[in-house]
């Protein structure tokens, strides 16, 4: 059996999901689709939390508007029984209703996932109406984690053993990505984009022959179209070039995806739902690494440099400090580089967490920061592509490995 992923992008709308539909129905059963919320539903729902915590009606009530409208206008220019669609808008009005009672983060996740569930009930009824047997699949029940909301990680042994019954042959299963649960009953998510990687999870469990994103490009570009001109379809990729590429952003696939399908060598198919006949990128085992550089492009960075506050090197034990403040505050390293007595980091300037860590930073060192950078990655670069990437850039750090150069750039442009 095979696993396909459609991401928001490619259910944004009514036609979307029809397109889907076309997809699918050329398949089997026992075809496991695995769905991302509709269009930017995820950021409006990140919105609706964060005026839900706030403790702000008028501005709550506003985006629980615009959620409801988003999925109406959807479901009423398709067929179907979308009942169950209401019920979870119903729901969700009904929780905004109660002041918020735990974490942000554990509200973030109860009410984000909520995303995912609208789109699989309409993707499922859809089907159902087009007479394709259909089993709606909860993911919550089936992806079992810990209690880190937002990021929950998966207890593979637990998931395994729901997952291998709960896909029937004799239907196209459809099931949320992203989305998971604490053994009690609490729901997580995954990340965000994390759908790829609840359809890794799903490949591995079920041991499936392939696994396909459907995206709105033509597969893995060289390069991200919306910052670089000319573009290059990089037809086979390694599982390791593209762990690589993943890790430091490209965001065409999640990098959790890779590895577990790298276990059981299921190749990973990247293809796009705008032109499904055409072949686009399979990641498998490949002796040859990617010849061209590839070119991974990260903006709105914060580059940080903590300077210790007494005569103190930055050595094992202060460096130990630093870690801790960074998983404390849950905010990731893109790159890091230290000196003697100073240590800086890049790390996406995120509103929600970047504060936060200054302030717990400051606890124990001198904090400087400077914002609004470019993060540019290359891999098997050269020093003629350094030198084109670098046009019109000023260059704070550069941190070069074998095959990968990162450049911390401010934009002069
Ligand atoms: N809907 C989630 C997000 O936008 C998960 C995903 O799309 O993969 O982050
Ligand atoms: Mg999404």
């Amino acid at each position: 059996m095979n696993v396909f992923k459609f991401g928001g992008a490619s259910v944004k709308d009514a036609a979307g999901v029809q397109n889907l539909a076309g997809i699918v129905q050329d398949q089997g059963k026992g075809t496991v689709i695995v769905v991302s919320a509709m269009g930017k539903m995820t950021n409006a729902l990140e919105e609706l939390v964060r005026a839900y915590v706030s403790q702000k009606p008028a501005e709550t009530e506003e985006h629980l508007l615009a959620i409801r409208a988003y999925h109406e206008q959807i479901i009423h220019e398709l067929t179907g029984n979308f009942d169950r669609v209401y019920q979870t808008l119903d729901n969700l009005s009904n929780y905004l209703k109660k002041a918020p009672a735990s974490t942000y983060d554990e509200v973030y996740d109860q009410i984000v996932s909520l995303g995912e569930i609208m789109s699989t009930q309409i993707v499922a009824a859809y089907l159902a109406e087009l007479g394709v047997p259909t089993h709606w699949a909860d993911a919550r029940q089936l992806i079992a984690t810990d209690t880190t909301f937002r990021e929950g990680q998966v207890d593979w042994e637990e998931t395994n053993r729901r997952i291998s019954h709960a896909v029937p042959k004799n239907a196209v299963t459809v099931t949320q990505g992203f989305i998971g649960q604490t053994p009690d009953g609490r729901t997580t998510t995954l990340g965000r984009e994390g759908s790829d990687y609840t359809a890794a999870i799903f490949a591995y469990c079920l041991n499936a022959k392939s696994v396909t994103i459907w995206k709105d490009v033509p597969g893995v570009l060289n390069a991200d179209p919306k910052w670089f001109d000319e573009t290059v379809l990089l037809e086979k990729i390694t599982y390791q070039d593209a762990i690589e590429l993943a890790y430091y952003g490209a965001t065409v696939i999640h990098p959790k995806t890779i590895k577990p399908l790298q276990n059981k060598g299921i190749p990973l198919y990247v293809r796009s739902f705008i032109k499904p006949e055409a072949p686009g990128t399979v990641i498998g085992n490949y002796e040859q690494h990617l010849l061209i550089p590839s070119f991974i492009f990260k903006i709105n960075q914060v580059l940080i440099s903590l300077h210790p506050t007494d005569f103190s090197f930055i050595a094992e034990d202060n460096l130990s400090r630093i870690f801790g403040r960074f998983a404390q505050a849950g905010v990731k390293i893109n790159l890091m580089q230290n000196t003697a007595i100073s240590f800086s980091v890049v790390v996406d300037n995120n509103p929600d967490r970047v504060p936060d860590l200054l302030e717990l930073l400051k606890q124990d060192f001198r904090v400087s920061y400077n914002q609004g950078l470019e993060l540019i990655t290359i891999r098997y670069y050269d020093q003629s592509t350094i030198d084109r990437v670098l046009v019109n850039k000023r260059l704070l750090l550069e941190q070069k490995s074998r095959y990968t150069v990162q450049l911390v750039v401010k934009d002069l442009g």
